[in-house]
């Protein structure tokens, strides 16, 4: 008979993410990810584009790092014909809380690295039409690509600068964080007005104009000013 208080199976171990220039590891608690943030995003996917913010979720261990420098590889996903790439700022917290200002809120990112909110768009879309959950479309394994997260004591609080992502060699995604809908702090303060925010708790922060399929064998690039490139090859 198994002790009381022992697993019943075998321990799942805490997932955790690269940080530059760092041999320590970010231990991942939830991935939270705001809907829409751009408004130039906002009106491709038929939205007015100010609204309040909405989130959904991934698993924690959806996250994956891709060393800095190093070319990841990036699964594509079974049950699509149409993943879609989303370049979004990701913020690590530190720290959290309930029904935080955005003056809070601001004091409570540990760092930020670049992710890709990788998204069966096929899937989404008859999720939306029959009024259904977006798992299947957001949260499965690999869905959350991610080079190493930057502290915000080496970068400084990020409120602007570009954000891109390029196709074998094609810009396809172009922004600025300053066009966000909700900034960080905004979004973080709303979002503790829904769930306890607690340190390891990601958010992916939205994504610019311009998603598009991707298919196996191509090249990604995503850049975000200060926190250098993400490379990825979708296998
Ligand atoms: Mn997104």
């Amino acid at each position: 008979m198994t002790p009381p208080g022992d697993p019943a199976v075998p321990s799942v171990p805490v997932h955790t993410l690269a940080i530059a220039a760092s041999g320590a590891r970010f231990p991942v608690r939830r991935i939270y990810c705001v809907g829409r943030n751009y408004a130039d995003h906002a009106r491709e996917m038929g939205a007015s584009g100010r609204e309040l913010p909405f989130f959904f979720a991934k698993p924690a261990d959806a996250a994956f790092s891709v060393p800095e420098g190093a070319c990841g590889d990036l699964p594509y996903p079974p049950a699509t014909a149409d993943l879609h790439h989303e370049v979004e700022l990701v913020v690590a917290l530190a720290s959290g809380g309930r029904n935080l200002s955005p003056e809070q809120a601001a004091q409570t990112p540990w760092g930020y690295a670049i992710g890709l909110d990788m998204t069966r768009r096929d899937l989404q879309a008859a999720a939306k039409k029959a009024g259904r959950p977006w798992e299947t479309a957001k949260a499965f394994d690999f869905s959350a690509p991610m080079g190493p997260l930057h502290p915000v004591r080496a970068v400084g609080a990020l409120s602007s600068g570009a954000i891109e992502l390029w196709v074998n060699g094609q810009l396809r995604q172009s922004g600025d964080l300053a066009d966000m809908i909700w900034s960080v702090p905004e979004a973080i303060a709303y979002l503790s007005t829904l769930f306890e925010l607690r340190a390891g708790d990601l958010l992916f922060t939205g994504t610019p104009a311009g998603v598009g399929a991707v298919q196996v064998g191509d090249r990604l690039e995503a850049r975000i000013e200060r926190l250098g490139m993400l490379r990825l090859q979708v296998v």
